[in-house]
């Protein structure tokens, strides 16, 4: 259960505040268990029950209050494991005797660690609850490890009920349940508000006989996901999302549906997270769009908006760009682990290329418009940045991103190098450097060509040779006062 982040909104501008990472619920199951819910620094939230052993041997059992998953993480110092190692493991609970055994997939996150997976939640807590203790078996003579409970493990499984009970519904449950999401259900609290689910109009049903091309031609077709925040103050955010058709009208994600043959339905859901986020969920095959996010970008649009003739179209024009940019970034993410993308290099730094590239590849949009949205999301990425350049610490430098003003820089070299004569204002009014604009040619092709080549094998064998087309342009020219105003027309990174 490892969902790959985005942002970590370190610094924010204007006194916005964000949520600290917060132990809020704890509780000592027995002499040996002790059960916390945490809030992940990154993208989840989950009550845990932990075990550490003396010799460093360590296990730890998380349910997930983000979207109900089980997964079970743990550390035994005597493995030497390949740390590509997957396979199938026994898992033997003992109370008197042996009262079960079950067998289950891992994989290693290092030599001495593995981590298991979507484990159903029911049997494996009646398992633990029997328990004195158990032992997990692991194939090619890796010595086996136990674990003990003071008392039977039912002073652990009702440690993590109760910090369940006591949290869920607070952080959305959803990624993992799309099922459950019945039309003209009403949430909690008496509000009207409702989970939405969406596809395209043309979206065809998903073949029964479990092939992954449907019946025109096309890959599984994705599905968005709106769920009612249970926070009031979040309200605005989902209705902005429902009232605009969030995802189905983003071009890129839009242009995307269906044109790739992925082993499962790509989701796209929006929610209340608990934290500022976006992320891909690992196995899930969800991109989750944070409320909180939302609400972090309208307040800085907010800001930047002073002094402009309509402040408010700017807001939501800031808003929707640079969500379609970073939901582009999260696709990317998606593909990586659905398809099974080699990765060679930053993650991070090649879904942001990826995000841009698709951008560039523009569709029917204009250049200008596509401009648009790569300068409002480069600037939010400046604006990150003006903390960063000050006092970076150790954690900025190791981060999985780049620095948000090397992500800047980033995405204005593939622009410009994609259409050198497009893009030109970009390094005659120097936001971009002349010493890094000359290899931004070279690098903007190796970039595109890269993704296409990894993308193609997997477009539906039915579509092939089928090229988005092109549109014209317009471009006119006129200067204004605030940097980020814009009249619609001419190439927002010009003057
Ligand atoms: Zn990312």
């Amino acid at each position: 259960m490892r969902a790959i982040t985005v942002f970590l909104v370190s610094f924010l501008l204007m006194g916005v505040s964000h949520a600290a990472p917060s132990e809020f619920y704890h509780k000592q199951a027995d002499k040996f268990w002790r059960v916390a819910g945490i809030t992940n620094d990154a993208n989840e939230v989950f009550c845990y029950g932990l075990v550490n052993r003396k010799d460093g041997a360590f296990i730890e059992i998380h349910r997930s209050l983000t979207d109900g998953e089980v997964w079970v993480g743990i550390r035994n110092p005597a493995w030497n494991l390949d740390p590509n190692d997957k396979g199938t493991m026994t898992w033997n609970f003992y109370g008197g005797g042996q009262t079960a055994s079950t067998k289950m997939n891992f994989s290693a996150q290092d030599n001495k660690t593995i981590e298991i997976l979507q484990i159903p939640e029911k049997q494996f807590f009646d398992f633990i609850a029997a328990s004195g203790y158990f032992t997990l078996v692991l194939p090619n003579n890796q010595p086996s490890v136990s674990f003990a409970f003071q008392n039977r493990g039912t002073a652990l499984v009702s440690a993590i009920t109760e910090c369940v009970a006591q949290n869920e519904g607070k952080y959305g449950q959803a990624a993992g349940s799309p099922a459950r999401a019945a039309v003209g259900q009403t949430a909690g609290g008496g509000g009207s508000l409702k989970e939405v689910d969406e596809q395209s109009t043309n979206a065809q049903p998903a073949p029964t006989d479990g092939s992954l091309i449907t019946s025109d031609g096309r890959g599984l077709r994705f599905s968005y996901h709106y769920l009612p925040p249970t926070d009031a103050k979040f309200n605005s955010a989902y209705q902005w999302a429902v009232d605009t058709h969030l995802f189905s009208t983003m071009p890129e994600i839009d242009g995307m549906d269906g044109i790739f043959v992925l082993p499962s339905r790509l989701r796209y859901i929006a929610m209340q997270c608990g934290h500022v986020n976006a992320f891909y969920a690992t196995g899930k095959s969800s991109v989750i769009l944070c409320y909180e996010l939302i609400d972090l970008l309208e307040k800085v649009g907010r800001a930047l908006s002073k002094g402009m003739a309509n402040p408010d179209a700017f807001v939501a024009e800031f808003v929707r760009d640079n969500v379609r940019f970073i939901l582009l970034h999260e696709t990317g993410h998606a593909f990586i682990d659905m398809m099974q993308l080699p990765a060679v290099g930053r993650e991070e730094d090649s879904v942001d290329q990826l995000a841009t590239v698709l951008l560039l590849i523009r569709g029917n949009q204009s250049k200008n418009d596509i401009a648009r949205v790569l300068q409002l999301a480069s600037t939010w990425f400046a604006v990150l940045g003006i903390g960063q350049n000050k006092s970076l610490s150790a954690g900025e430098f190791s981060d999985e991103h780049s620095l948000d003003i090397q992500r800047y820089y980033n995405i204005l070299c593939i622009a410009y190098g994609t259409d050198p004569d497009e893009y030109r204002s970009l390094v005659s009014s120097g936001k971009l450097p002349q010493e890094r604009a000359q290899r931004c040619p070279e690098e903007a092709t190796k970039v595109t060509r890269s993704w296409l080549r990894l993308l193609a094998p997997h477009i539906s064998p039915f579509l092939r040779n089928k090229v988005p087309g092109n549109a014209k342009d317009n471009s006119g020219g006129e200067q204004q006062s605030n940097p980020l105003e814009w009249n619609g027309k001419s190439n927002p990174f010009g003057g």
